[in-house]
């Protein structure tokens, strides 16, 4: 048993106000490649993949550019052109991570190869699995997931994890009847007992459309209240099953596995047009960008070419990576984006906080903590270096969503602290 107790649902969470403007209000727009990319070969903090081609080389959109030594990181071109040689990048994650860099041919010539389709049912987990891995999918929790019957019920996950971004909720409108076809697809191929497709009450109008989808289909339509950070998949599994995913366990713990609207529709491309992922989409918002809204662009654009697709109003003071509440500052213009980095916020203030005073001992971080974490007495061991008195203490519960910093107003980093001591505990 995790933490939290066995009550079915979970304690915590705020409620925070809708983004103004609505961003999900409007569909996806695409955008055009520029002249260079530099596609970064680490999306994250993993290690990054080995690059397969050489200067000189011509590219079509979705060649193979490189592919980690375990073969399960596979980076694609997402663009026609023409090799310039792999350089070092700083991505919002980390600094320093090699990347290729294409230099695109004209708008005429960028013609996406037909891929290879799979028609009629999909196939059964390991294969689809690997199918999505050469695709360079990044399915959650995948070698699991290829094993037979490890699936008892899927969640299709329409609501987004980080607040103000809409990335998924627009992708499952936009994509509303293939998407539940993939749905009714995968539901077989992993031969599940269960799908439920998540929306946030707050859209009626999809929730509605979906269920007009239903009938015949074996998936359920679920509208929830979206109490930051309910999409958070340990969260969705506690309120929709009453199992508590483990301190260091999946939702496949549960028999649930997760899998968010985005992730759907790169799994769809994959198996239905053979298409590789070497586009993503990303939500760009703050008072400084003129057009806020979602934007469909190439692997490998760095924030200031992000920023132009929407215009700025005002000069940018501090730009986001993720979430607001518990996302990345970004160091500059030049930084490369990966296509993990779903949200942009630019700021036309600098958004410091003041600067930390002492606990007050309100309990609000205590009571905000969807999992019932101390982040007080975790920040207090961070503080004074005991971090052999925090194992105790569940660090590693901690789900990274930045409520505590959030409500603290003695402006404490409080998520820092507890990530601190995660990091103590995992490594000691
Ligand atoms: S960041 Fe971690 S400790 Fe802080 S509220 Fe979220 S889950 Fe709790
Ligand atoms: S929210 Fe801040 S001030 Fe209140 S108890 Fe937690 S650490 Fe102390």
């Amino acid at each position: 048993m995790g933490i939290c107790g066995k009550s079915r649902g979970w304690r915590g969470g705020v409620f925070l106000l809708p983004p103004r403007p609505d961003t999900a209000e409007h569909p996806v727009c695409s955008t055009r490649a520029p002249a260079r990319l530099h596609i970064p070969l680490a999306q994250d903090r993993e290690t990054a993949a080995t690059p397969l081609v050489e200067p000189g080389h011509t590219v079509k959109p979705g060649t193979l550019l490189a592919e980690s030594p375990d073969g399960n990181g596979r980076v694609h071109s997402p663009v026609a052109g023409v090799v310039r040689g792999v350089i070092h990048v700083d991505t919002p994650y980390r600094q320093h991570v090699p990347a290729v860099q294409v230099e695109s041919a004209p708008p005429g010539q960028q013609e996406v190869p037909a891929g290879v389709p799979h028609t009629g049912d999909w196939p059964a987990a390991a294969e689809l699995v690997s199918l999505a891995i050469a695709h360079g999918v990044i399915l959650p929790d995948a070698a699991a997931v290829a094993r037979a019957g490890a699936v008892n019920r899927i969640i299709v996950n329409g609501m987004d994890t980080a607040p103000r971004q809409t990335v998924n909720v627009r992708t499952l409108a936009d994509h509303v009847e293939p998407l539940m076809l993939a749905a009714a697809r995968l539901h077989a191929a992993l031969r599940a007992q269960r799908t439920d497709v998540v929306v946030s009450r707050t859209r009626p109008d999809l929730a509605a459309v979906l269920r007009g989808l239903c009938p015949g289909r074996p998936f359920r339509v679920r509208a929830m209240m979206n109490r930051y950070p309910q999409a958070h998949p340990h969260l969705l599994v506690a309120a929709l099953t009453g199992c508590e995913v483990p301190i260091h366990g999946s939702p496949l713990d549960c028999g649930a596995w997760v899998i968010d609207a985005v992730t759907l529709w790169n799994l769809y491309g994959a198996v239905a047009s053979g298409s590789p992922v070497a586009w993503h989409t990303i939500t760009l918002l703050g008072d400084a960008v003129l057009t806020p809204g979602n934007y469909r662009v190439p692997v490998g654009l760095t924030v200031r070419q992000v920023v132009e697709r929407a215009g700025l109003a005002a000069t940018p003071q501090r730009i986001v990576a993720g979430g607001w509440l518990n996302g990345v500052t970004v160091a500059g213009g030049n930084v490369v984006l990966t296509r993990t980095t779903r949200c942009l916020t630019v700021q036309s203030r600098s958004g410091r906080r003041p600067p930390p005073a002492a606990c007050i001992r309100c309990g609000a971080c205590l009571e905000a903590c969807p999992v019932g974490l101390d982040p007080r007495a975790l920040y207090d061991r961070a503080e004074q270096n005991r971090f052999d008195r925090a194992e105790r203490l569940h660090p590693r519960a901690c789900l990274d969503c930045g409520l505590c910093d959030y409500v603290c107003p003695s402006s404490l980093p409080l998520m820092r602290g507890v990530q601190w001591c995660c990091e103590h505990v995992r490594s000691g």
